[in-house]
């Protein structure tokens, strides 16, 4: 049976409004206070199935004689190729079916493989060799266009041709619940004569999807469509934090570099692409059409549903500050990584690509704070009149992404990140 149909049901009960149905299975990398190794699991409910505990036990075998799931990413995981992820897909999916005893009869092997997600700490899921940032919501860009450079010149001449990017880093890439220190950094607001040295005062956050590069591509091969597809394992929620004020003074010529270097949080889940195929949907249409490399013959968009939460210390609940779509891209995930390796870039499994912010048409659509206070002249009037423009220390920003099938919905969990001061 196909591991997305619909009808499936696990023995485990799940809430029609949990993120992780027998549809979903998405992965992540966990430990628990009494077994602390590192471990792949599977998001069931609000359960964690351990495949190493299933491999230990010859429930699943992905490579012969080695431990795939004992280990601290699913980079070895991944290593394996899209062959081996859809027949490991399928073979979670029947152990998991409430029809299926071999896990569901076994008491001492539920014990020992289920895990409350509660009592286990998550841990960045891939071992991240390139972090790489793309550009390409057309309604960002406008936006962003729009402040910096006037309607006329919006988007830049490229734009509708390239996939912009640039290369970030890697190091700093951490799991959701990890804290975001403010960063330091040259400004030089436009009153000033000279710069000077010290804390963010405009740090923003980016909502962004994130792409996982499961497979490897040689220096100088390039990929086609098809090719770029088969290498794309999965999908994490992103929040590229930015600290505006340093990239608008040190943006000039190269681009980004300090003020997106501090920390990019993502979600511990990866959605596979497989449990996303139900939802995929055509782009916006893309005029002028793309140079033939960049062409693709099926729609690479997906009908994923974005929000993004604000949590102060001012107020009581959580703000809803952004409700969008990862539809609106104009630029698919697919064709960010054929463009990525048309140069003859190697690509590594492990690569994480930022689809760049994920803007809608509508005010209420906006992927960063940049746009939905329109910087810092419009701010956001949150309850008990508390407002924001940007970010302050304290503030919790939370991502969440969700697809919604008929009763049931793949979701991401939660991307979330505190401020620290800068110290
Ligand atoms: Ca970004």
């Amino acid at each position: 049976m196909n591991p997305s149909d619909p009808a499936l049901r696990s023995f485990i009960a799940v809430d029609p409004s949990s993120d992780f149905p027998i549809q979903n299975l998405p992965y992540g990398v966990f430990f628990t206070p009494e077994r602390p190794q590192l471990r792949v699991g599977v998001a069931i409910g609000d359960q964690i199935l351990d495949l190493a505990a299933l491999e230990s036990a010859g429930l699943i075998r992905c490579d012969e004689g080695h431990g795939t799931f004992a280990q601290p990413s699913l980079n070895a995981f991944m290593a394996l190729g899209p062959q081996v992820w859809r027949r490991t897909r399928a073979r979670i999916s029947a152990l998991l079916r409430h029809d299926n005893p071999e896990l569901r009869d076994n008491a001492a092997l539920r014990r020992q493989a289920l895990v409350p997600q509660r009592l286990a700490q998550m841990h960045l899921p891939i071992a991240v060799q390139g972090f790489t940032d793309f550009y390409s919501s057309k309604e960002h860009a406008f936006n962003v266009g729009v402040m910096f450079r006037g309607k006329d010149n919006a988007l830049t001449p490229n734009w509708l041709s390239i996939p912009i990017g640039y290369n970030g880093r890697a190091s700093t890439v951490v799991v959701s619940g990890t804290p975001i220190r403010r960063p330091r950094g040259q400004l030089r607001p436009p009153t000033a004569d000279a710069p000077t040295f010290g804390p963010c005062q405009r740090l923003d956050f980016e909502l962004e999807m994130g792409v996982v590069v499961g497979q490897a591509s040689a220096m100088g091969d390039m990929l086609t469509a098809e090719q770029a597809e088969d290498m794309i394992f999965g999908f994490t929620l992103l929040n590229d934090w930015s600290a505006r004020d340093i990239q608008q003074w040190e943006y000039v010529p190269l681009g980004p570099f300090q003020a997106k270097a501090f920390g990019t949080s993502i979600s511990p889940w990866i959605v596979t692409r497989e449990a996303l195929e139900p939802f995929r949907v055509h782009g916006p249409p893309q005029e002028p059409p793309p140079l033939p490399y960049l062409r693709q013959a099926r729609p690479n968009n997906y009908d994923l549903h974005l929000a993004v939460d604000l949590k102060t210390e001012q107020i009581a609940q959580a703000a809803g500050i952004s409700r969008t779509n990862f539809r609106y891209m104009y630029w698919s995930s697919v064709q960010q990584l054929v463009h990525h390796a048309s140069s003859g870039c190697a690509m590594n499994v492990g690569d994480l690509l930022g689809s760049g912010t994920v803007s809608g048409p509508d005010k209420g659509q906006r992927g960063s704070l940049l746009e939905l206070s329109w910087n810092g002249t419009e701010p956001l009037e949150l309850e008990g009149g508390v407002r924001r423009t940007f970010l302050e220390d304290g503030d919790s920003l939370i991502l969440r992404g969700w697809c919604q099938g008929d009763g049931y919905r793949i979701g991401f969990g939660a991307c979330e990140g505190t401020i620290l001061p800068a110290g």
